[in-house]
């Protein structure tokens, strides 16, 4: 039995603490810590009244060390679940170093002033992180996260020889806005903005921002949608740690209105990141952007639909070419009964929390800094089926694999 410290009370925040607390068995005491505190309140408030459990609630500003160490020094948990913004990682992995503190997060940590998607950074923790006997274990999310545990148990179980894989991460949900992102705005549109790049023959080839994009059609009558392809962060790691791969593609979707939305906002600046002068004051537009859009945890009450996101493989098995297509659906109405929030949190939280359990339950731990598919599979896939995220085979596919056409106009 362990205590955890969880950090951030956005949409994921929000399902984690929840997810946690109905796991009493290894999560015995959680504090929910974030820069406003009344936000980890009310998720504390909501856990009491639909978990039956308390949590202890902080403020912390995660920019700076001091504060996160004596925090820590204070509550002394096992393992610290990153789920505030990626440009807190860094912080909250000297913390942890400091303090004798397991670490997991959901995203790669970003500079704020370049939209640059890489693990360089976290990764030279390594050997900090192994000297001092403690864990960090990245991108516990769903994508990245599970998408590279799926990777991880086609090439254990599927595929004698891994070679292309196309993730494919379908949001059908419609939350009835005019416009909005499903998590963080800002990290959303840095991510969807910045240029493309996929693995293939041994380096990542860039090409413009959504220049390539074709139909896909879901399984279980989730429907047909136009899908982009995009950079993501977990094909950094999967393209190391599988070495056969030919080609790695990250592909997702988005609705013509979000695309034009987000068009006009990139025209007239407003997703830009580098400070402008206002009414003598420096603000960074997408900044701005930000606070004047729906927060992502307020959506979940009227997103209908389903997210269905999922690894397409193709190699060989057994001298033949083979392909093999692992998937989840979620259901935004499910998840918000459940939890209160809508797929996107859901299909975060679920897993930062099934992490964090590997890690306290001892299937997943040792020294060093690690991504999900440097780990055995299979406790993993097993507690997705167990807490929330079924997972299907279809084997072999029988969806149509994704085919670069150019984007159109
Ligand atoms: P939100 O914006 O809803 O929540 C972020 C939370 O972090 C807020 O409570 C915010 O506090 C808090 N926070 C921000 N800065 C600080 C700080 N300096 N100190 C303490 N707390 C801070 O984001 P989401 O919940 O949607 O996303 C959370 C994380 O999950 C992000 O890193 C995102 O990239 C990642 N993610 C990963 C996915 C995956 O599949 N791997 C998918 C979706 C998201 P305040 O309320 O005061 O602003």
């Amino acid at each position: 039995m362990a205590k955890v410290v969880i950090i951030g009370a956005g949409g994921v925040g929000q399902v984690v603490a929840h997810k946690c607390a109905q796991v009493p068995e290894v999560f015995q005491e959680i504090t929910l810590a974030s820069r406003t505190v009344s936000k980890c309140e009310a998720i504390a408030e909501d856990v009491r009244r639909r978990q039956g459990r308390s949590l202890k609630t902080a403020t912390v500003d995660a920019d700076q060390v001091p504060q996160l160490v004596s925090l820590l020094e204070k509550e002394k948990p096992d393992l610290v679940i990153n789920v505030a913004l990626p440009y807190q990682d860094l912080t909250i992995m000297e913390a942890c170093l400091k303090t004798g503190v397991h670490y997991l997060d959901t995203a790669n940590y970003e500079p704020r002033d370049t939209a640059r998607f890489e693990y360089s950074w976290q990764w030279e923790y390594r050997q900090r992180f192994q000297e001092a006997g403690l864990m960090a274990l990245l991108g516990s999310g769903f994508d990245p996260g599970v998408t590279n545990v799926f990777t991880a148990w086609i090439a254990r179980h599927a595929l004698d020889e891994l070679q292309t894989l196309d993730i494919v991460d379908v949001n059908g949900g419609d939350h009835g806005k005019a416009f909005a992102t499903n998590f963080n705005p800002e990290i959303n549109i840095r991510e969807v903005t910045a240029p493309c790049r996929h693995w293939e023959e041994g380096a990542f080839r860039e090409t413009p921002a959504m220049s390539s994009s074709t139909r896909f059609a879901c399984p279980e009558g989730v429907g047909m949608y136009q899908i982009y392809r995009m950079y993501h962060e977990e094909l950094e790691s999967l393209a190391l740690n599988f070495p056969t791969l030919k080609k790695a593609q990250f592909w997702m979707s988005f609705s013509e209105n979000y695309l034009t939305h987000l068009r006009v906002l990139q025209n007239v600046g407003m997703t830009r990141i580098d400070p402008v002068k206002y009414q003598g004051q420096e603000i960074v537009p997408l900044q701005f952007l930000k606070a004047v859009l729906p927060e992502p945890s307020s959506l979940g009450e009227d997103t209908r639909g389903k997210t269905c996101i999922g690894v397409i493989a193709q190699g060989i098995r057994q001298g033949n070419p083979h392909s093999v297509y692992l998937y989840n659906i979620c259901d935004h109405q499910e998840a918000f009964l459940e939890v209160g929030s809508q797929a996107i949190s859901y299909t975060t939280g679920v897993p930062a929390m099934i992490g964090a359990k590997m890690m306290l339950q001892g299937h997943w731990m040792k020294p060093g800094v690690w991504n999900m598919e440097d780990f055995n599979p299979d406790p993993f896939m097993d507690d997705l089926n167990r807490y929330g995220l079924p997972w299907t085979l279809q084997d072999p596919a029988q969806v149509t694999i994704p085919q670069a056409d150019p984007a159109p106009e």
